[in-house]
C-alpha cells in the first residue's frame, strides 16, 4: 500500500459557480470520487491553500516548494500529489523542481474546466497523478501529470487557453502515460535545473522579465533597471537577438551590476552567439549578457531569483547556466 498525500492550493479543479462564472468558494468543489477506492494507494488530502493560480506569487511558490521540501526528508508518504490552477502551474512546479532531492515522487495536476462543466477532467487528472505518485520509481522530479500525459516540470508549458489537452512539453514532448492497465515511462530526463540544498529556499524577488517585439523592450529594462531590479531576464528573438538600443539597455544593466540573461521567445532551441551585427548574440555576450540555452524565460526568471536570493555571484550562476 502506498501512502499518498494530495496536497490542494486551489485553481480551477475545486472552484464553483459563482460570481458570474466560475469562482474559488469558501466550499471546496473538487471532486476525490475517482481516488476514494483506488487500488495499492492509501490517500489523505490536506487544504495547503485556495487561490485562483494568477494570485501565487514567487514567494509563495518558494513556501510551496519548501513544504514538499519538509514532506521529502521526513519519508512519511510514498508520493504527494500536487492540485493547483493550471495558469502558473508550470512555475509552481518548476521552483519545487529547483529544491527538491527528487526521491519523493512530486506530481502536479489541475484540470481546465470545473466540476460544474460537461466532460470535467479533474477528478480524472486527480486520479492519473496519484497513479503516478504511486509508481514512478525512476528519479523523474517532479512531474505534471494531466490528460494521462506525464511532463516534466523544467519543459511543461500550458499551450492552450481552454482545451484539456493543453500541457505539452515543445519539443520534448511526455515522459511517459497513464493507460487503463498501467503507467508507462517511455524516457527520463538525464539533467534538470537543480539548486543543492541549502536549507529553505529564499529568493530574491525583484527579478523582472522582458518580452521582446519588434522596436520594443529598451524602456522596459531602463525602467527595471531604476527600479532597482537585481535580475532581468530578456526573451530576446530567435537564436538570441536584439535591437542594438535594447542591447545598448542590457549593457547598461549589466554596468550597473544587474545580472542579464537571454532567452528566446521561440518555443523550442537554445540561444547561441551566432549573429555579430549589433545586438545579435555574439554582441551581446561581449557586454556581459548570461545565455539560458533553452529554458523559457518564465523559468530562469525564478531559477534567478532563487540563485540571487543565495547570494550567488554573476559568475557561479554563469557556471551553472553554461549546462543548459
Ligand atoms: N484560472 C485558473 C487558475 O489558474 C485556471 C485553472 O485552474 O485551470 O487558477
Amino acid at each position: 500500500m502506498k501512502k499518498i498525500l494530495v496536497l490542494s492550493t486551489g485553481g480551477t479543479i475545486e472552484m464553483l459557480p459563482g460570481n458570474g462564472g466560475i469562482t474559488i468558494g469558501s466550499v471546496s468543489g473538487m471532486d476525490v470520487s475517482g481516488i476514494q477506492a483506488l487500488p495499492g494507494a492509501d490517500v489523505s488530502i490536506q487544504k495547503y491553500l485556495s487561490l485562483p493560480s494568477p494570485h501565487i506569487t514567487p514567494s509563495i511558490m518558494a513556501d510551496i516548494a519548501n513544504e514538499l521540501r519538509k514532506l521529502e526528508l521526513s519519508r512519511e508518504y510514498d508520493g504527494v500529489v500536487v492540485t493547483h490552477g493550471t495558469d502558473t502551474l508550470e512555475e509552481t512546479a518548476f521552483m519545487a523542481d529547483l529544491h527538491l532531492e527528487g526521491f519523493l515522487p512530486v506530481v502536479f495536476t489541475a484540470a481546465m474546466r470545473s466540476s460544474s462543466e460537461l466532460g470535467v477532467d479533474g477528478p480524472r487528472n486527480i486520479r492519473s497523478a496519484v497513479r503516478v505518485a504511486c509508481t514512478e520509481t525512476q528519479n523523474l522530479g517532479v512531474t505534471v501529470v494531466l490528460n494521462d500525459e506525464i511532463h516534466a516540470a523544467g519543459r511543461v508549458t500550458k499551450t492552450c487557453t481552454s482545451n484539456v489537452s493543453s500541457f505539452d512539453s515543445p519539443g520534448y514532448g511526455p515522459l511517459g502515460f497513464v493507460d487503463d492497465d498501467r503507467v508507462i515511462y517511455h524516457r527520463r530526463p538525464i539533467w534538470r535545473v537543480n539548486l543543492p540544498d541549502q536549507g529553505s529556499l529564499v529568493l530574491e524577488e525583484r527579478v523582472g522579465l522582458v518580452r521582446t517585439a519588434a522596436g520594443f523592450g529598451h524602456d522596459l529594462i531602463d525602467f527595471l533597471v531604476e527600479a532597482d531590479y537585481k535580475g532581468i531576464v530578456v526573451e530576446a528573438f530567435g537564436r538570441g537577438n536584439v535591437h542594438p538600443a535594447t542591447a545598448d539597455a542590457m549593457e547598461r544593466a549589466v554596468k550597473s551590476g544587474v545580472v542579464v540573461i537571454l532567452t528566446s521567445r521561440c518555443h523550442e532551441g537554445r540561444v547561441l552567439d551566432v549573429y555579430a551585427y549589433p545586438g545579435g548574440g555574439v554582441d551581446l555576450k561581449r557586454r556581459g549578457v548570461l545565455f539560458a540555452g533553452d529554458m523559457a524565460g518564465n523559468k530562469i526568471r525564478l531559477f534567478l531569483m532563487a540563485c540571487l536570493g543565495r547570494k550567488l555571484q554573476r559568475d557561479q550562476i554563469q557556471q551553472m547556466l553554461s549546462a543548459l
